[in-house]
């Protein structure tokens, strides 16, 4: 287990979280402009869990780090005004009824420059306020898992960020359109789920190549540039390549270490005990895990009772996929081989009927 400390990120990231949008309920009003904040980092890691066989992927088992609980050093620097918070009329979508917790709030998230995302590892930008909380759900998508927690969201009209491994998202493809045809925004967590600290540079990058072009093709369209390391154990060589590829890091302010845990109610006490604590922030989950898809309809209901807002990340532009890895990939769905000759060419009648 190894610790990465110092960061890198682009010193000039250039970041912008627009506020796009406030929703009451959950029907968008759009708005105009926004807000920014900014802030530092750091980082560590955790444990990774194994290769992607046939069963999945488990994840990270971090160690908290201190930084977590660091108080804002956010400094709100906004060059446009704060929308002003409305209410809005339930959408035609929601099956939670005028008592649901919907999204209170959609950021749009300039990724140009790579900027970093979670206290955990990356404090430069705090753009949450009180209360506020992201939910995000990595190693998808996961048949059984993946849709439970789509349906807890959609009964409250909530949407959230999902960071799906490439080789899941080829394996069900299915289940990340359903992801993406519900609003949710998916970013992108490596091909295979491999420690990437532990990996070559260019086996690293194409790790997190694979996985963008995999996710990309399994959703049918450009997703959002949006990462997740493994274990969030980053490296600053890869966060150097991803501000090159304008993708943005998400580590997490609070991790809800939902991999360790087999009961539902366990989930819960650990999400609502630590934002006790932190009183906002990114949440990781994981659809991955049942545990976790069990406890997500509560868990929304707890939220809403404690008055947590929760806020929609956008991101302002699509990521865009490397051609070679696009190929790739799209090779290895056909299982195309070198060979080029059509079918016809190759196997051919030699007994049996004759026409
Ligand atoms: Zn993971």
């Amino acid at each position: 287990m190894r610790r990465i400390t110092g960061l890198a990120a682009a010193g000039a990231v250039a970041l912008t979280v627009a506020v796009v949008g406030y929703v009451a309920g959950r029907a968008l009003r759009d708005q105009g402009p926004a807000a920014e904040a900014t802030r530092a980092e750091a980082a560590e890691p955790d444990t990774v869990t194994g290769s992607i066989a046939s069963r999945p992927i488990a994840s990270p088992a971090n160690s908290q780090s201190p930084a977590t609980a660091v108080p804002s050093l956010a400094l709100a620097a906004p060059s446009r005004p704060p929308l002003p918070r409305q209410s809005a009329e339930p959408g035609p979508t929601c099956a939670g009824g005028p008592d649901a917790l919907g999204v209170s709030r959609v950021v749009e998230i300039d990724t140009a420059g790579g900027p970093g995302f979670g206290f955990e590892h990356f404090k430069a930008h705090d753009f949450l306020e009180a209360g506020e909380v992201v939910l995000t759900f990595d190693d998808g998508p996961w048949p059984g898992n993946t849709p439970a927690v789509l349906a807890a969201l959609a009964a409250q009209c909530v949407k959230a960020t999902f960071f799906p491994i490439g080789k899941h998202a080829t394996w069900h493809p299915e289940i990340l359109k359903r992801v993406d045809a519900q609003g949710h925004t998916i970013g992108s967590h490596t091909w295979s789920h491999v420690d990437l600290s532990k990996k070559s540079p260019s086996d690293a990058k194409e790790e997190i190549e694979k996985g963008i072009s995999a996710v990309t093709m399994a959703a049918g369209r450009p997703l959002a540039p949006f990462f997740r390391f493994p274990a969030l154990r980053h490296t600053p060589e890869l966060m150097a390549y991803l501000a090159e590829r304008n993708i943005g890091t998400f580590s997490t302010d609070l991790d809800s270490f939902d991999f360790k845990m087999k009961k539902p109610e366990q989930v819960i006490a650990s999400v609502m005990g630590r934002l006790k604590k932190l009183g906002k922030g990114i949440i990781l989950m994981h659809d991955f895990q049942q545990p976790t898809s069990i406890a997500l309809p509560e868990l929304l209901i707890q939220l809403k009772a404690n008055g947590y807002k929760v806020v929609q990340l956008k991101a302002k532009n699509a990521v865009a996929t490397l051609p070679q890895y696009d190929a790739a990939m799209a090779k290895a769905q056909t299982g195309q081989t070198v060979d080029a000759r059509p079918t016809g060419s190759i196997v051919r009648t030699i007994s049996g009927y004759s026409n």
